[in-house]
């Protein structure tokens, strides 16, 4: 499998190098150059097994420099189930699909819950794994020095990235937050984190600053210097990196065989999938299945008031020029969608020098247009913070199920889209958090009243709603915080550096 760089694709690498590079140099993502096809001998390889072996044979087709033992080892320990836990262990299909559950609401609509992993979003779906693909591929690669991650997050892939990579060995992590732009609950969980390869800082000001200090940190060929000095390299943890978004293809292909093996659709029948999206990795993910031959009809992809995908995937013309929305769901609050580049990439026959000039206009105008035949595939639906609200609370008391704020905007997405189309294909949708990680949020739509913080807001929804909530959550109540610096944008080289060379 030979990948190449969306802007040239003369840029060739093996997957090892596309790994551990994170993004190619030229600015463009590193992305396979054809997709492996699912064959009707795989799928049914695939059917007895339990999630980490499933796992280990589709990562196979991608992952080409890593042997089948390697990769069978990996998902093993990334999806044991004492990281992966239902803690009611249902309604997970057979008992060996370790802790990843799909759950049918309704003869249409099942639930593909990827929120069971240590951080309570899908996010460890791929941060769990990914640090044993990064370390490894450095071994291939011949690279001995230190790894250091640097991750701006909104939230929860900071919570994830450490989470992965706490005490592996030959990596460091540091994580910038945005001071003003988390809830209590996420800060809690960052400002905590055990291990003796991490750090964390906040950042004044909101995720863009974040973000802003972060690459320049990156690029910055002095820190890069100071790095070298003592043995250490940057890479990337955020979904431009390839190893972030092949595990994500797992769970839709798995996802599937689930429904098969319990009936709800017959082998080979077509389903609709519906993902809540933000930097568009996880639908991605789910258009890769699709173009392998997962039999997938439409793919919708829900947002919230920050819609420039809808207006994208429904006429396409791209264009950020906007303003920017905080919502209940601030994981999706997002205006420049990274992995839309590796669509355009496979939407246009693999012509690098067509991605090029529309990331160039991107860059430029903030705005692009491609042929809307090309997007036909797609449907877009996006709904505001009231319709988010009030989606909870229907999903809740018609039928019994809680959710939280992002997989709200897709189920209600799910639901539209049938409205308007009259298509009751059967639809897999994506449940990307646990309802208590955005407890506030959820406890307002469901009872009109308001907390008085995180932690009660926790205590009222479990009473409320009779769940337990999960317990890395509850547990953040009586834990030492270890990091309460606080930096400005461009601080950031500074603090990382510090954090980093102790
Ligand atoms: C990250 C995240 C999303 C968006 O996923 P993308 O891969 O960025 O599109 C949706 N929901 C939750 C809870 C998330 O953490």
């Amino acid at each position: 499998m030979i990948y190449v760089s969306t802007r040239d694709r003369m840029r060739e690498v093996p997957s090892a190098r596309a790994i551990m590079d994170g993004i190619a140099p030229d600015g463009g993502l590193y992305t396979p150059a054809a997709l492996p096809t699912l064959t009707h001998a795989l799928m049914e390889e695939l059917k007895p097994l339990g999630y980490a072996g499933r796992a280990a044979k589709i990562l196979s087709l991608f992952l080409t420099d890593f042997t089948a033992e390697e990769l069978a080892e990996y998902t093993r320990a990334a999806y044991n189930p004492g990281k992966f836990a239902h803690p009611k262990g249902y309604p997970v299909s057979a008992p060996d699909v370790d802790g990843i559950a799909v759950r049918t609401l309704n003869k249409v609509e099942n639930m593909l819950e990827l929120y069971w992993g240590p951080t309570s979003a899908f996010k460890d779906m791929a941060l769990q794994l990914l640090p044993y693909l990064l370390t490894a591929s450095m071994k291939k690669c011949g690279e001995t020095r230190t790894v250091c991650i640097l991750v701006a997050t909104s939230g929860d892939t900071g919570k994830a990235a450490l989470e992965g990579f706490r005490d592996v060995p030959g990596t460091q992590i540091v994580v910038f937050y945005p001071r003003e732009g988390v809830s209590d609950v996420q800060r809690l969980q960052m400002v905590t984190q055990e291990g003796d390869n991490v750090g964390v800082c906040a950042v004044e000001g909101n995720f863009d600053d974040a973000q802003t200090g972060v690459k320049k940190t990156f690029g910055d060929p002095e820190v890069r210097a100071e790095l070298a000095r003592h043995g250490r390299l940057f890479s990337s943890a955020n979904s431009i990196n390839f190893g972030r978004l092949v595990p994500q293809i797992v769970y839709y292909i798995s996802g599937y065989l689930d429904l098969v093996r319990r009936g709800a659709i017959h082998d080979g029948e077509r389903i609709n999938i519906c993902v809540p999206t933000g930097n568009f990795g996880n639908i991605l993910a789910a258009v890769f299945a699709k173009h392998m031959g997962l039999p997938v009809g439409k793919l919708i992809c829900a947002s919230n008031a920050n819609n420039v995908l809808t207006d994208f995937l429904n006429t396409g013309v791209y264009d950020c020029n906007r303003p920017f929305h905080k919502t209940l769901s601030p994981s999706m609050d997002i205006l420049i969608s990274s992995n839309v580049e590796r669509l355009l990439y496979y939407i246009s026959g693999g012509d690098t020098a067509y991605v090029r000039e529309r990331m160039e206009s991107l860059k430029i105008t903030g705005r692009y247009e491609v042929n809307p035949e090309l997007l036909r595939e797609f449907t877009g639906i996006c709904c505001d913070d009231t319709v988010t609200r009030a989606t909870i609370r229907e999903v809740f008391e018609r039928d019994g199920y809680l959710i939280d704020p992002h997989t709200a905007v897709a189920v209600y997405a799910a639901r539209e889209y049938r409205k308007r189309t009259g298509d009751d294909t059967p639809q897999l949708i994506a449940s990307t958090a646990s309802a208590f990680k955005f407890c506030a949020g959820v406890l307002e739509a469901l009872t009109g009243h308001p907390a008085d913080n995180d932690f009660d807001a926790i205590d009222r929804l479990a009473e409320y709603t009779h769940e337990p909530s999960p317990a890395p959550l509850t547990g953040l109540r009586g834990k030492d915080i270890r990091f309460s610096g606080c930096t400005t944008k461009d601080g950031i080289s500074d603090a990382a550096l510090k954090l980093l060379i102790k």
